[in-house]
């Protein structure tokens, strides 16, 4: 099938692009009183990074760059926080599913330097400085015990909103001998401070959250709402220097966190004025609409029409080289220059005519 394209790309205004048609860094930074910030955005380190996951990247340092340009004495940089937690083998033991982590499995390291040339290559070119924090640092932040006490207390409620299908808490805990943990924590039980794990080889195991909070892991409806309530309450801690916002995905804005997030946390007790501001990155999309999905492309081979440098990082660099992570870099540039550009999505070939006149106006360069 083939349609006709007129190449004409159109901005109409409605809903946060009428708002914020000309600005957000203002609105944002009007939101801190401290003058260190840090802009986070995560990632799940079990494949080459996605041209999504580049997009959220390079947008954090176009954000932090601006902000800069805008208050020139802010303190600020971005934080990648690491999801080493992720499934990364799943096992099937009495109709149970266990997995192990990126981490445990050590497959975190087949994939996590690209991440880091990648973190590199924007810091070099932004003149923004970064960090990495792995889910145990996260974890081991003083906020954790009382998010999850408080959530474990609340548990009868929580899980009907984070897991609807089968209503369990999915916090896990990896055995410390084989590292199995039940996926969907079906067996696992919560009782006051103590989580009671079991694993199919070595039987029972109990977890104190109140000293072994660093040892926690979380599907990802629970680890938005933890991260969400923790750097809400590391803003409002007068012992702490920083705040911290969040950059992520639009896949995850409106229904999901207002259900997801924003109700629970108030659940909880958590003041939802108070939790960290989203900014929310524009979704990269197939022909039909669809978000160009990362396991789709690496279970089953989609997407095979399109040049790999649109597909990932590898793809990238193998084609354009390293250098043209500095066209998205333009292009987020150019949503933060021009916001109302934020509050919509882009189809895949608006990136590869992007591309294309990119190149075409710097043809010397390649
Ligand atoms: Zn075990």
């Amino acid at each position: 099938m083939i349609i006709e394209c007129d190449d004409k790309v159109y901005n109409p205004l409605g809903g946060g692009s009428y708002i914020f048609e000309k600005d957000i860094v203002n609105f944002l930074l009007n939101k801190f009183d401290k003058n260190k910030l840090i802009i986070s955005i995560g990632a799940q380190p079990n494949s080459s990074p996605h041209f999504g996951t580049l997009t959220v990247f390079s947008l954090a340092f176009s954000l932090a760059k601006k902000m800069k340009t805008v208050k020139p004495n802010i303190n600020i940089s971005i934080l990648f926080e690491v999801v080493d937690t992720a499934p990364s083998e799943t096992t099937v033991i009495n109709t149970i599913k266990y997995q192990k982590s990126l981490k445990s499995t050590g497959k975190i390291n087949n994939y996590f330097k690209e991440y880091v040339e990648i973190l590199e290559f924007l810091k070099k070119s932004n003149n923004i400085d970064y960090s990495i924090r792995f889910q145990s640092e996260f974890n081991n932040q003083e906020y954790i015990y009382p998010i999850i006490k408080r959530i474990i207390e609340k548990k009868d409620e929580i899980v009907k909103i984070l897991d609807p299908k089968y209503e369990k808490l999915r916090i896990r805990v990896a055995c410390p001998y084989c590292s199995m943990s039940d996926k969907n924590s079906i067996l696992t039980k919560f009782d006051k401070d103590k989580i009671i794990s079991h694993c199919p080889k070595h039987g029972e195991y109990v977890t104190d959250i109140k000293f072994e909070t660093s040892k926690l892991e979380y599907n990802t409806p629970v680890r938005n709402l933890v991260r969400a309530i923790a750097y809400g309450l590391n803003n409002n801690d007068p012992n702490k220097d920083y705040q911290i916002m969040r950059i992520t995905g639009s896949d995850y804005a409106g229904f999901y966190q207002e259900e997801l997030l924003y109700k629970p946390a108030s659940i909880l007790g958590f003041p939802v004025q108070k939790l960290p501001p989203i900014l929310y990155s524009p979704l990269v999309l197939d022909w039909s609409g669809a978000k160009m999905s990362k396991s789709l492309y690496v279970k089953e081979g989609a997407y095979s029409d399109l040049p790999p440098y649109l597909i990932n990082y590898k793809g990238l660099k193998n084609e354009k080289g390293i250098e043209a992570l500095s066209i998205i870099q333009t292009i987020t540039d150019n949503w933060i220059d021009n916001p109302y550009m934020l509050f919509r999505n882009y189809s895949i070939y608006y990136f590869k005519k992007e591309f294309d006149e990119y190149e075409k106006s710097n043809i010397s360069k390649y």
